[in-house]
């Protein structure tokens, strides 16, 4: 068993940043990443990180943005720490070296994004993620911070108290790519999970392969609630054939959105009069599948981005990266042509439910970034939040494991203080579908295999429980025979790509709901056809798909819930926001397999005001 103080899962931009934290508090901290820290998916962060550095700017205007950006559902103490605290992290990493844009006066230079009333977009280029990656994994060697790389972490050793409340986690079990060896890890004093979003679970996504949202489905069924995941930000240019990202901005720098018409839809069909092109994300998405649907679409699947106008000059000094991606994926000069573009899945708002220090409801789990949620982007994120998301409460999670006192937090977790149980009718039937697997004796959620409790044991034991329970689980999987995981996975993506997409209609949510409950019954078939012990990617795939699906169902079951149009949750049925029943947050429990849906009131008092919703309009 490997042992440590602070345990950190995940080594993109939010677990790096919590590494370092930890280390500065005088923990002895080590990273257990499935990915070499430079391979995680913030390194693909185009368009920049939002921080209100300069005169005319404040903190208080980068929250007022961001609650109306989120159309009400932030919860206001998560995103006032967030706009506090931007600033100063962002020029940490610049003290770190971090190579940031800069204007001809030397400045660190600034620029528009979507649904910001100030340029307040700091970049480096058009590879931001690359260069904050790379910037904090300088630091991480320099300290020489322990990384386990290519280690899959497969489960949290969490006792099994009846209330998630009461329980703690002791360390985490991980799958070590090269050689196949199970082996525990346990951290004296927390685990911070930050294992990115889980853009997998669709077929069109910005995301990388490894975003399959492997610490969100781990501290679910350990017993973590999942915060509002229905969620999802779909990504207004993205190219058609790939789903490849290209920034917001093109758009920040004056790109501009022409249907087939040649029309620029965003103001000559008033989706967006004042802000147009620079309109929220949900907004943009909308915008141009409403031009598809109704036929001035381009081959009747995307719209044209045009930057053309903006010079050479221009684009190869800020979008340089840009140019790249058009002409590799879809054979486009954008110097000379416009792009193709659509939206694509790109973003999960939800995630584990966290307060504003990072802590979940379970002593001694934390978690950090887009596997998190505070909540700061509530129904819908602002482009370039994401980034200082991770190092604001990359940094505080980080902290708060090491023991570090940052105050008791406003934000609640778990089913304490206020909240509402759910009277939710089971749009589909369960069925007899628990949600496990073959080998998976028990539930994630810390009870162990032979059914023992584990509440008694010392931390140790119950690490030493859970790797007996995870060799049972992987030897079941690869001893037997069966159904191959890709098909499975393959048809929950298509489906969540179909009826889980920018437009949601009733009957779509509930056939989503069937095909994943399909799937999940196709699961209790699983097998893993590769033998071998070393890089066996079958069996990663195969753990990483019972994760997807997990997901999958958290989000349909939140978007069937959830009847209301609010940010990136459009409704056919329900056309208005309803601010008297939905100002809540939609929480689900791991409850034996089947999911346990239950509310907590959205959190709108600020520091010194109240931030009353409003019509969100640009
Ligand atoms: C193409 C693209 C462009 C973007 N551009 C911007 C932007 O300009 N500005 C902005 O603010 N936001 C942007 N975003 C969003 C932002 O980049 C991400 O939300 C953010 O980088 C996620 O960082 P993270 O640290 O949470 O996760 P990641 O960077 O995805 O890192 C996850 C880590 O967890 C590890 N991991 C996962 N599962 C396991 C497991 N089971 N065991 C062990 N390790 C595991 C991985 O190895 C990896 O190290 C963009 C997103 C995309 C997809």
């Amino acid at each position: 068993m490997y042992e440590h103080d602070v345990i950190v899962v995940g080594a993109g931009g939010a677990g790096l940043r919590a590494a370092i934290a930890a280390q500065e508090e005088g923990a002895d901290v080590a990273i257990v990443t499935k990915l070499h820290p430079v391979r995680s998916h913030t390194g693909a962060a185009e368009g920049g990180i939002n921080a209100a550095l300069r005169e005319g700017d404040s903190w208080e205007d980068h929250a007022y943005d961001t609650m109306k950006g989120s159309d009400y559902l932030g919860d206001a103490p998560a995103v006032e720490t967030l706009c506090k605290e931007s600033p100063k992290e962002t020029m940490q990493l610049e003290h770190w070296g971090m190579a940031f844009s800069r204007d001809e006066d030397g400045r660190v230079s600034q620029r528009p994004f979507g649904g910001l009333s100030f340029p307040r977009t700091t970049y480096a280029g058009a590879e931001t993620g690359h260069q904050l990656l790379h910037t904090m994994y300088e630091q991480l060697v320099k300290r020489g911070i322990e990384v386990y790389d290519e280690w899959y972490a497969t489960r949290l050793a969490v006792s099994d108290e009846e209330r998630p409340e009461d329980r703690t986690c002791h360390g985490v079990v991980a799958y070590d790519i090269q050689s196949g060896e199970i082996a525990g890890f346990r951290a004296r004093k927390g685990v911070v999970l930050a294992t990115g979003g889980p853009g997998q679970v669709y077929d069109h996504t910005t995301n990388a392969v490894s975003n399959t949202g492997d610490g969100v489905a781990m501290a679910y069924r350990a017993g973590a609630p999942m915060e509002d995941m229905e969620f999802i930000q779909f990504h207004p240019t993205t190219l058609p054939s790939t789903g490849v990202l290209i920034s917001e901005g093109v758009r920040g720098e004056g790109g501009i959105l022409y249907n087939a018409e040649g029309e620029r839809f965003m103001y000559e069909h008033g989706y967006a009069n004042n802000a147009g092109e620079l309109a929220s994300r949900d907004v943009v998405s909308r915008a141009e599948l409403t031009e598809v649907n109704e036929g001035r679409g381009i081959e009747d699947e995307y719209v044209h981005l045009d930057m053309r106008h903006l010079g050479e000059e221009r684009i190869v000094d800020r979008l340089e990266n840009i140019l790249h991606l058009a002409e590799d994926f879809e054979g486009v000069d954008g110097i000379e042509e416009p792009m193709p573009v659509k939206p694509g899945q790109h973003y999960a708002m939800g995630g584990v439910e966290t307060d504003e220090n990072g802590e979940t409801c379970i002593t001694g789990l934390y978690a950090a970034g887009e596997c998190a949620c505070a909540s700061v982007h509530g129904a819908n994120r602002l482009g370039g939040n994401a980034l200082p998301e991770l190092i604001v409460f990359g940094k505080r999670a980080g902290q708060h494991a090491a023991g570090r006192d940052l105050g008791t937090a406003k934000i609640e977790t778990g089913k304490r203080g206020e909240f509402e149980v759910g009277e939710v009718e089971t749009p589909v039937e369960p069925g007899e579908i628990s949600g496990g697997e073959p080998g998976d004796v028990a539930a994630d959620g810390g009870k162990a295999a032979d059914g023992g409790a584990t509440a008694e044991l010392t931390p140790e034991e119950c690490v030493e429980r859970a790797v007996t329970d995870e060799r049972t689980r992987v030897d079941a999987l690869m001893s037997r025979d069966g159904t191959n995981h890709a098909n499975i996975r393959a048809k929950v993506q298509k489906s969540m790509t179909r009826f889980v997409n920018v437009f949601r209609e009733e009957e779509g949510l509930k056939q989503a709901l069937r095909d994943i409950r399909e799937a999940r019954e196709a699961y209790q078939d699983v097998a893993v056809s590769d033998p071998s012990r070393t890089f066996n990617t079958d069996l990663i795939q195969t753990i990483e798909t019972r994760n997807l699906l997990d997901i999958a169902e958290a989000i349909t079951l939140g978007a069937l819930v959830r009847d209301e149009f609010r940010g990136a949750h459009w409704r056919a049925e329900h056309q208005e926001r309803k601010d008297e029943s939905w100002l809540k947050h939609t929480m689900l429990s791991w409850n034996d397999g089947t999911p346990e849906v239950w509310f907590r009131p959205v959190v709108l008092e600020g520091e010194d005001k109240r931030y009353e919703p409003k019509v969100r309009s640009y």
